[in-house]
């Protein structure tokens, strides 16, 4: 057993509080790795709130960790101690199933294992639910350890682990590239990683935002066009243009007016996860044979092709880096977008 310190909440209402968590002993397979960055995913949030209605407290979110590797297990070979490594929202998965084999373990059939907040045996973690990366150190298998490119910064790193690749994996499936037209909805911290990823990969980006505010960023990000969505005259204007809709509003937005926007046989991904049913009129879809799909992180080897993407790239996350003190500050600066892109906590501060 290792133990380290931690922030963790007692409850949806309670403030995080620093504590003291068990790690497990090093297996054979098992990467201890000392946290040095963890970012603040709009997950954590929902989760941490139980807005998800499956929270067990004390709750340890964070699952966009970067740090460096302490010690490994004795039958380690992917890793080595001194190697700079991130862990995203996954721990562990059957690997057996068709969804494992094909390398999309986040849809494994018996479940993933996620970062923070999935049950386990107390062998597996003292507490009985995993503790995510708002810690200064954590033990994965070593399967679910990616390397970090030399080039990216490791506080810059740790957002891509969650919201990287969220977006990577859409924006690849469906085909980001030359000739596409993209749309972003919310530029947040998905968001911003989103667009800078699919001007990387040649599409034509637009943002749809709240208002203009973040124009001028979205612009450096690498988008084409910007429009707010308060102004009705954007989805005048919008309609039938995009080949690809990707959300990641973490609230509830007008779904039927965002599909309109689609071109023929084009997809609206949802990414963002607000808790309510969406409301889509049958005629909405028909029209134009459009699609309404979504989507979830990335698998482990797509998350190491995303961060060797971003590396050639030269893409990271635009952050404010915090003192572990301030999360609850943080989480209140996200909820208002308030927020250039992503809130990253300084692990030395714990
Ligand atoms: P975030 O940093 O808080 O960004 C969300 C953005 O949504 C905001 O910046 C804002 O963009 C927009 N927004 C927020 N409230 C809004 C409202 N009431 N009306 C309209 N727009 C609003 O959150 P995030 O970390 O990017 O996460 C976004 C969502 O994705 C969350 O629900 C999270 O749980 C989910 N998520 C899903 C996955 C997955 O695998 N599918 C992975 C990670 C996160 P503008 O200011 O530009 O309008
Ligand atoms: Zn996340």
């Amino acid at each position: 057993m290792t133990t380290a310190a931690a922030y963790s909440v007692s409850a949806p209402d309670a403030r995080f509080t620093k504590t003291t968590i068990e790690r497990r002993g090093l297996g054979p397979h098992d990467v201890l790795i000392d946290i040095k960055y963890a970012g603040i995913c709009h997950s954590d949030i929902h989760t941490a709130r139980n807005e998800w209605h499956g929270t067990t407290y004390p709750c340890v979110p964070g699952h966009e960790i970067a740090g460096i590797v302490a010690a490994v297990g004795s039958e380690v070979t992917r890793h080595k101690v001194g190697d700079r490594v991130g862990v995203g929202c996954m721990v562990d998965s059957c690997g057996t199933c068709p969804p494992c084999v094909a390398g999309e373990e986040q849809y494994c059939d018996r479940g993933a294992t996620m970062t923070y907040n999935t049950p386990v045996p107390e062998e597996f973690q003292p507490g009985g639910v995993t503790f995510g990366g708002y810690s200064t150190q954590v033990v994965v298998t070593e399967n679910f350890v990616v390397s970090i490119p030399e080039g990216i910064g490791l506080d810059v790193a740790a957002p891509l682990l969650c919201a990287g690749v969220t977006l990577y994996s859409p924006l690849r499936h469906w085909n980001a590239g030359p000739g596409k037209q993209i749309a972003i909805v919310g530029m947040g911290g998905l968001g911003h990683v989103g667009v800078k990823i699919a001007a990387a990969m040649g599409a034509e980006v637009t943002v749809l935002s709240h208002s203009l505010n973040k124009q001028d960023d979205g612009r450096r990000f690498g988008a084409s066009n910007y429009y707010a969505t308060g102004d009705k005259q954007t989805f005048r204007e919008l309609r039938g243009r995009f080949d690809l809709i990707v959300n990641t509003v973490s609230a509830d937005l007008p779904i039927d007016n965002y599909m309109k926007l689609l071109k023929l046989d084009g997809t609206l991904v949802m990414l963002g996860l607000p808790d309510n049913p969406l409301a889509v009129q049958p005629f909405t879809l028909a029209g134009y044979r459009r699609s309404l799909a979504g989507s979830m992180i990335g698998g482990i080897a797509q998350t190491q092709e995303m961060l060797n993407f971003c590396a050639e790239h030269g893409i990271g996350a635009e952050i404010e880096v915090i003192s572990a003190d301030r999360i609850d500050e943080a989480y209140e600066r996200a909820i208002a977008s308030d927020v250039r892109y992503r809130f990253v906590i300084d692990a030395a501060t714990m």
